[in-house]
């Protein structure tokens, strides 16, 4: 578990990572491993994204799958084995300027020489009226987390990617039956994840179309509904609503710290350099990254082992 004590203003560190997905913990795991002078910082439980999800098919080493957590669950022990420290702060700003590298946290600051940021994405909103009113009730960005919420309700899934798609077959164990709503008439998801869905006969899709509003008065009772081709709108009667339209990276707390792209993705060589030296990002964090557990891992190794790289090099 991590350690929530949070008397540390002080620590100064050779390496510091920052959050404890795929990415972070195969670092860590690394570069504790080699017997660095290293802490793991997460804002969180470790685990990242993953957590959400109820089975991992392709991260190999697992002929039958396995549960999101129990993957993320023994990378950490796995990690700690080798005597691996997660700290619970959140890192609110940093300064990158000069060769010490300054964390601000909530409580107090850390220091180090060499920072690996590995702080991943979050679900991405879709900004239209009622979805902030009714998160909680009946809107989700997680239908591995809420739904068992929704047995025998007939429900909407927003998003044509491997997450929505992926997702709206498994909320079929529990509703009646999962609408996905889909802004094109081509899904963007895999083929295998495709096929799935169109075998589920509880899957139905709905082509061309965008949400206008979530309705309802205490919970989510409608969706309002837009053909993009023909401009027809008309009501979906529903409980829930779960919008995976994608991800966002978490990456306000680098203001303008290291170079991002347009969409605040990090900037990434491939040896997981950013623009500034000592500083490496991995994972979903970075920019143009496939987004696979599989590549996080990879991505935080490359990471952990040119950040060992460049200490050697300054001490
Ligand atoms: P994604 O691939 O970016 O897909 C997002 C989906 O949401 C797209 O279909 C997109 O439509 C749609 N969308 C985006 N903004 C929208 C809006 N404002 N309104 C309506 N629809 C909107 O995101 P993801 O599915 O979360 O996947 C992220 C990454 O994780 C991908 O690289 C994926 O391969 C990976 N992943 C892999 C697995 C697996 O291997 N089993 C599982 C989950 C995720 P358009 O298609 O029209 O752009």
């Amino acid at each position: 578990m991590a350690d929530t004590n949070n008397d540390k203003s002080s620590e100064f560190h050779d390496l510091i990572i920052i959050g404890a997905g795929p990415a972070g913990l195969a670092a860590g795991l690394y570069a504790a491993r080699d017997k660095q002078d290293v802490v793991l910082i997460e804002k969180l439980s470790p685990g990242g994204q993953v957590l959400t999800t109820d089975l991992v098919e392709n991260y190999p080493g697992f002929p039958e799958g396995i549960s999101g957590f129990e993957l993320m669950d023994s990378i950490r022990k796995q990690a700690e084995r080798f005597g691996l420290k997660i700290l619970s702060h959140e890192v609110q700003g940093v300064d990158f300027k000069s060769p010490v590298k300054h964390l601000s946290l909530a409580y107090g600051s850390m220091e180090a020489r060499s920072v690996i940021v590995a702080t991943g994405a979050q679900p991405r909103k879709l900004g239209i009226e009622g979805e902030e009113l009714l998160i909680g009730k009946g809107v989700s960005y997680c239908g591995t987390c809420d739904g068992p919420f929704y047995r025998d309700a007939d429900v909407a899934v927003i998003g044509g990617g491997d997450t929505a798609v992926q997702e709206a077959v498994f909320l079929t164990r529990f509703a009646s039956r999962v609408y996905v709503i889909h802004r094109r008439d081509e899904l963007r998801a895999t083929k295998i994840i495709q096929e799935r869905a169109f075998a589920n006969e509880k899957v139905e899709f709905v082509w061309d179309t965008i949400p206008l509003t979530i309705e309802g008065e205490t919970g989510v009772e409608r969706l309002r509904l837009r053909n993009v081709k023909t401009s027809e709108e008309n009501t979906l009667k529903i409980e829930g609503v779960f919008v995976l339209v994608g991800t966002r990276p978490v990456t306000e707390f680098l203001k303008d710290a290291v170079d991002l792209d347009d969409q605040g993705f990090i900037n990434v060589n491939r040896r997981q350099e950013t623009n500034v030296p000592g500083i490496f990002a991995a994972g979903d964090v970075t920019s143009e990254t496939p987004r696979q557990i599989a590549t996080a891992v990879g991505e935080g190794v490359t990471a952990v082992l040119n950040a060992e790289e460049y200490l050697e090099d300054q001490a």
